[in-house]
């Protein structure tokens, strides 16, 4: 069993180079044994936002862009679930089967910034970090004073991370895709072409 592992949520709707950088940065910065990406059901109040695939072609992008990467894997933890599941459903069930690994979940700072997360004290309880990426349009100053709004007993946990500014988001890629815009360098090659392949966000 590894001693330390990073988690990545998310719809990965589709993955793109922003996921991957955020990971990749994550693991190196707190010494993370390996990363795994865990795609995400879709809640209802997110499914108004745009159009979001099948988690099966979401999962198959997610392994098409880390395949590349022996310390990146995914998970169908989420997805074999018949509901939505909340991140700290997914850590607790981690801790399970991973027994005495360190667990430390990645987000970027939109994603602290502007969702409630439900139960966080005993999610911040399971994880050894809770690591939250810069991004392009979330300074880190607004993301200190949530963290600070939130009046959370473990705080200390959650470990802001500068990364390199990747402004690439899935919404955008889908936009492009629905224009005929090219996706080239925003996603890895493998995912453009199963984009294509199977005429996925036009
Ligand atoms: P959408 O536009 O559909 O919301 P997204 O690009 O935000 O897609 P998500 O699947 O929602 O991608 O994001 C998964 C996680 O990755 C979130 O925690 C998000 O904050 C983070 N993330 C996504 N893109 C970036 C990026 N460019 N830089 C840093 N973190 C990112
Ligand atoms: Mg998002």
């Amino acid at each position: 069993m590894i001693k330390t592992l990073g988690v990545m949520g998310g719809t990965f709707n589709p993955i793109h180079y922003g996921h991957l950088m955020a990971a990749q940065e994550a693991m190196i910065e707190f010494h993370l044994g390996e990363i795994l990406f865990i795609p995400n059901q879709v809640p209802p109040h997110r499914q108004s936002e745009g159009y979001i695939i099948s988690g099966h072609h979401r999962l198959i992008m997610a392994c098409l862009a880390i395949s590349s990467n022996p310390y990146f894997k995914a998970s169908t933890l989420e997805l074999e679930r018949p509901e939505v599941s909340y991140t700290v459903d997914t850590i607790r069930e981690l801790k399970k089967i991973y027994g005495e690994t360190e667990i430390s979940f990645i987000t970027g700072a939109d994603s602290l910034i502007k969702y409630d997360w439900h139960n966080i004290g005993e999610l911040l309880d399971l994880l050894t970090y809770f690591i939250v990426a810069t991004r392009p349009g979330f300074s880190l100053s607004n993301l200190d004073q949530k963290i600070r709004e939130m009046k959370l007993a473990n705080a200390h946990k959650i470990k802001p991370l500068q990364i390199p500014n990747v402004d690439i988001s899935s919404t955008e890629i889908r936009r492009r895709l629905k224009m005929g815009k090219p996706v080239k360098y925003l996603v890895p090659e493998a995912v453009e072409n199963y984009i294509y392949k199977n005429k996925l966000y036009i």
